[in-house]
């Protein structure tokens, strides 16, 4: 038996066999789905926030049987292979809110589950073919990342989560984390995103710039992280310290709205969840406080340096974003301008 996959699930196929979901060792089963939402943890009770779920089409369901071995293909190819341990249906409708916080349809991170059907397999998989495209040659396994770790000789890394081009508030962070840490895995997300945020081609090529312009080579690894952004802020950003401590890394950086997307998260939200969660997650979590200008000191700062905070002047990515829309000038306070000459040479923004 054979099913079609599309390239989402290939990702999320590959991420699992190469483990960078680790504990996770397939498409999630309806137990596990359920336990996931409910506790934030597998069935097995190991720690697990969000659902990696394998859709299939509805025409296929009464075809699959429990216990059977199905290929799975992908334009042509047979690229992988899953154990049917579980066939089911989900209504996202009764789940909304454990898994992202509110009631609202809208909220894309929903959106975007509810578009991937309601019919699913689960069970453990096994990868035929690794993904081949534009950017794999920065989707580096977590054994590579380890073994980079080691030949760098950094004892301790923190791992960086973003999905946008770098401004100058990021850019404090990272600098304020390698006063803490030995190194740096600064590992963008690419896979699906939304409409209007950054093309992966823009914050890949701006971080390769910043890497070689602005911060210390020896101590700075660069990878691109293909899954698909959940927009889940708290439950997202332990997802996102699980998958960073998978590739060796001994920190992560945790900031005001972790994964968060317009006002569906509190502030420091994220950052109080995975604080709690540390112990177990296994990776020490740097508490970031947003960076602002300071019309006083005249540079990038933050709360616990700088206390004049009539001068404060918030490094907005949104209105940085407005502006690289309306082909505006970005003031060199906010954003390098040589990210910005170098971004606006091609597509900034995912349509
Ligand atoms: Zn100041």
């Amino acid at each position: 038996m054979i099913v079609n996959i599309n390239f989402d699930s290939y990702l999320e196929l590959e991420k699992i066999a190469d483990k960078v979901f680790y504990p996770l060792d397939g498409f999630m089963t309806k137990e596990d789905f359920k336990s996931v939402v409910k506790s934030m943890r597998l069935k097995n009770g190991n720690i697990f926030p969000l659902p990696v779920l394998l859709p299939i089409e509805q025409n296929k369901k009464n075809n699959i049987n429990l216990n059977e071995k199905i290929l799975l293909n992908f334009k042509s190819n047979i690229v992988g292979e899953i154990l049917v341990k579980s066939i089911f249906e989900i209504d996202f409708n009764k789940y909304i809110k454990p898994l992202f916080g509110t009631e609202d349809k809208e909220h894309p991170g929903f959106k975007m589950l509810v578009k991937t059907g309601n019919c699913f397999i689960g069970g453990p998989v096994k990868l035929i073919k690794k993904v081949s495209y534009k950017y794999s040659k920065y989707s580096y396994t977590p054994k590579d990342i380890k073994k980079k770790i080691k030949n760098m000789k950094l004892k301790s890394v923190a791992g960086f989560q973003t999905r946008n081009v770098p401004h100058k508030a990021h850019e404090h962070i990272l600098h304020l984390a390698l006063k803490e840490v030995e190194g740096l895995f600064i590992h963008p997300l690419i896979g699906k995103k939304k409409v209007g945020d950054f093309m992966p081609e823009a914050v890949l090529s701006s971080y390769e710039l910043l890497i070689k312009l602005h911060l210390p080579k020896n101590r700075v690894i660069l990878g691109a992280l293909t899954t698909s952004m959940r927009y889940a802020g708290p439950r997202e950003a332990v997802f996102h310290a699980i998958i960073r401590r998978n590739f060796g890394c001994t920190h992560f950086l945790v900031g005001r709205d972790h994964a968060g997307v317009g006002n569906y998260y509190g502030e420091y939200e994220a950052q109080k969840l995975c604080l709690k969660l540390e112990k177990e997650l296994k990776i020490k979590i740097i508490k970031i406080r947003g960076p602002f200008y300071c019309k006083y000191c005249k540079k990038i700062t933050t709360d616990n340096v700088c206390q004049k905070l009539d001068y404060k002047v918030e490094v907005s990515g949104t209105s940085i974003r407005n502006d690289l829309i309306n082909n505006k000038r970005i003031n060199s306070r906010f954003m390098r301008p040589d990210i910005v000459k170098l971004i606006r040479k091609s597509d900034i923004f995912i349509k």
